[in-house]
């Protein structure tokens, strides 16, 4: 057995002097919101990724949530997504009372099985026979489907063509959901410009960080001008400070969250190197362990982007004790993720249960995201593959019932 050492980060923001001497500018200059270092951060956003507009916001969340207000998205309406992502793809469904509709997964890739997908968006915008059994149990009185997000799940593009092509049809808004993808491509279009909105979250964990923030990228004026006004309290563009067109939020990005954003946009190319030679390391450490399998490579004409380094258990495998074993040796790990239908309070709001996306469920039970950021030495990712090699062959067939 491999011997313990120092705590390894599960995840680490890469951070440095160009950061640090940006917002010291920002400090210095007195001006610590709606100055112009979000204005900068947002023209470079939108040059990098080739957009016509990129609006910053308070975070991916609050960036989501404006883009469902943009797509029309109201009490009763219908939002198709997937189970299988961080419980912020969906929540913003939930805040305008509409009612997410979930596809399941794709389970080599994790990403929303597009067929399906484009299948459930024809199947509810025709009613067609039998539409009904995609909604929830527990829909209650509905309107009109208004919008699919998809989601580049760990970096990774989920297959945008089919998708694209429904909702270009039935006359539905997609919206990206590109928060753990920046930098991601297909066919050489960034992750988020396939959407009439892309979104992105800019939490320590992510690719480049702000603290706390999020960017829609669109090429739609009307959505622009409204993302600017909900940002901001619902003002209206060249209105007096005290006027209020509509129903707004605070989701402003500040001007020292706006300097660390945009110091780490400019070093996006450097982050997104030091992610991937990691996450190879890891991939070619792993590739003859038993019981762990890493994830199938992206599918053919896709660029990942590492969000996380995820692996996948064998099915006679007791993850939880894997973890405990791995935390012992200081090695945190995660379970992601818990795929969003089994939360609680989706439960019992929409009567959702285990059997109902067994993909996503499958994924759920196996997945396991290892220790991940830029700065991992190799030292550690070697500590890192021997312990959880350790650990699976102790915990191997500790599961009763469940075939290898
Ligand atoms: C991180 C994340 C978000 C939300 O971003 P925040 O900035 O944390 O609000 C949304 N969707 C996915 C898939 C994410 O991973």
């Amino acid at each position: 057995m491999t011997t313990n050492g120092p705590e390894i980060a599960l995840a680490a923001p890469d951070v440095g002097e160009a950061e640090l001497l940006l917002v010291a500018e920002v400090l210095r200059s007195g001006r610590l919101s709606m100055g112009p270092v979000i204005e900068r951060f947002e023209a470079e956003f939108a040059a990098r990724f080739g957009a016509r507009f990129a609006v910053g916001v308070s975070s991916g969340t609050a960036a989501l949530h404006l883009a469902m207000l943009a797509a029309g998205v109201g009490e009763g309406d219908l939002v198709v997504t997937t189970p299988f992502s961080f419980i912020a793809s969906a929540n913003p469904i939930l805040y305008e009372r509409a009612v997410p509709v979930f596809v399941d997964i794709d389970p080599r890739t994790l990403t929303m099985d597009a067929a399906l997908a484009a299948d459930a968006v024809d199947a509810i915008a025709n009613r067609r026979s039998g539409w009904k059994r995609l909604l929830p149990p527990l829909a209650g009185p509905l309107r009109k489907l208004k919008a699919i997000v998809p989601v580049h799940v760990f970096g990774r593009m989920a297959e945008m063509a089919p998708i694209l092509a429904v909702a270009q049809a039935e006359g539905i808004a997609v919206i990206e959901d590109a928060c753990e993808a920046i930098g991601a491509s297909a066919d050489g279009v960034p992750a988020g410009r396939f959407g009439q909105a892309g979104v992105f979250g800019f939490y320590p964990n992510k690719q480049i960080t702000c603290g706390e923030g999020g960017m829609i990228l669109t090429d739609d004026e009307p959505w622009v001008h409204l993302f600017r006004s909900l940002r901001n309290q619902g003002r209206g563009e060249g209105d007096s400070w005290l006027q209020h067109e509509r129903l707004g939020f605070n989701y402003r990005l500040d001007e020292m969250s706006a300097a660390v954003g945009l110091a780490q946009l400019r070093r996006l190319d450097e982050l997104l190197r030091k992610r991937a030679e990691v996450a190879h390391g890891y991939s070619s450490r792993l590739a003859g362990v038993a019981g762990v399998e890493t994830l199938a490579p992206p599918r053919p004409g896709t660029e990942s982007s590492w969000f996380v380094y995820v692996v996948r258990l064998a099915r006679d495998i007791d993850r939880a004790a894997v973890m405990a074993g791995l935390a012992a040796g200081g090695i945190p790990t995660r379970p992601y993720f818990a795929p969003i239908h089994l939360q609680s309070f989706y439960r019992s709001a929409f009567g959702f249960a285990r059997g109902d996306f067994p993909h996503a469920e499958a994924a759920g039970d196996a997945t396991l995201a290892l220790p991940f950021h830029g700065d991992l030495s190799v030292a550690e990712i070697d500590r890192v593959v021997e312990r959880l090699a350790a650990e699976v062959a102790a915990a191997r067939g500790t599961v009763e019932g469940a075939g290898a």
